[in-house]
């Protein structure tokens, strides 16, 4: 049977210095932020959710955010901590990285996460103003002659037609993408956006994607007042899923109810959402970092824990 895993992106800080991107929260919170550096997560809380996510058995989609609140040597420290951790190479989605730091983190990363957003060039210069879908394309090429892979994300319900599809699929093609991830539009307040997409309309786009490219990755993320649209998205052609707030609502009914309908969907979830792991943090060999990582891993899992 299928496998469909939980992707959990890691955010390693909670400031973006584009900020200016129509759809996202950042956008309203960016004033507030003066600066980036007190906007970052400490190294144990990254760790934390860095073991709770293998010891759950989900995936770690990518490393996010924080490429102006690190320096890059900052940077390469917990992008070799995390890979430590997890045992596998890294997805990156930290924007857009020169050749220099591309070389840098390739040792422990299996490939670069461009966010595009929005494929439709004229919307996308509208409301993605500050990332340029040709610096990721730039960057896209010094990553095929590194031989990193390439993923991208893309949100739907930001004013897109299916017809765009067409614009999606050459880029996959052009850019020889090995995964893409989905987002439905979740409406912020404070942004111009009041309603998300209709699930068969999300849908179609993931089935358009599958359909083209039967090799490809795709994560489909969702929210926790549309779970129902998961079966619909696996059956569209969704390999995994993401976007839930797994720790926070770890064990309670929506976590239950996305392994169930995963399960109705004839396939075997990978990992638990609703099992709480039991850790032995020595096997992390996390050295002087272990008390705090212990501390922290302790409060994660009491909060994991309130919902059992
Ligand atoms: S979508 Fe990404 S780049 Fe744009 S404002 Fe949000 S966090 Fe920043």
């Amino acid at each position: 049977m299928k496998k469909t895993f939980f992707e959990r992106a890691i955010f390693l800080s909670w400031y973006c210095s584009k900020g200016d991107c129509k759809f996202c929260f950042m956008s309203t919170q960016k004033k507030k932020i003066r600066n980036p550096r007190l906007a970052r997560r400490t190294i144990e809380s990254i760790l934390t959710e860095a073991i709770i996510t293998k010891e759950c058995g989900w995936k770690i989609e990518f490393l996010s955010g924080g490429y102006e609140s690190y320096t890059k040597e900052e940077l390469l420290d917990i992008i070799k901590k995390v890979k430590s951790i997890y045992g596998k190479k890294l997805w990156l989605n930290i924007g857009v990285l020169n050749e220099s730091e591309l070389k840098l983190f390739k040792p422990y990363v299996e490939g670069i996460c461009g966010t595009v957003e929005i494929i439709n060039p004229e919307l996308h210069d509208e409301i993605c103003p500050s990332k340029p879908i040709a610096e990721i394309e730039k960057m896209f090429k010094i990553c095929d002659k590194l031989r990193l892979k390439k993923s991208i994300t893309i949100v739907i319900g930001l004013g897109e037609k299916i017809t765009d599809f067409l614009l999606l699929k050459n880029f996959i093609n052009e850019c020889n993408i090995t995964k893409i991830t989905f987002y439905r539009l979740n409406p912020h307040k404070g942004t111009p956006f009041t309603k998300g997409p209709d699930s068969g309309y999300y849908a179609d786009w993931i089935r358009r994607t599958r359909n083209s490219f039967p090799k490809l990755n795709i994560v489909a993320g969702s929210w926790t007042d549309r779970l129902d649209e998961i079966p619909l998205l696996l059956e569209a052609g969704a390999d995994s899923i993401t976007k839930f707030p797994a720790l926070k609502l770890f064990s309670t009914k929506p976590a239950k109810m996305i392994e169930q309908l995963v399960k109705q969907s004839g396939r075997t979830f990978a990992g638990t959402m609703t099992q709480l792991p039991e850790i032995n943090i020595k096997r992390y060999k996390l050295g002087k970092l272990e008390q705090k990582v212990k501390t922290r891993l302790d409060s994660y899992l009491s909060m994991m824990r309130k919902n059992q």
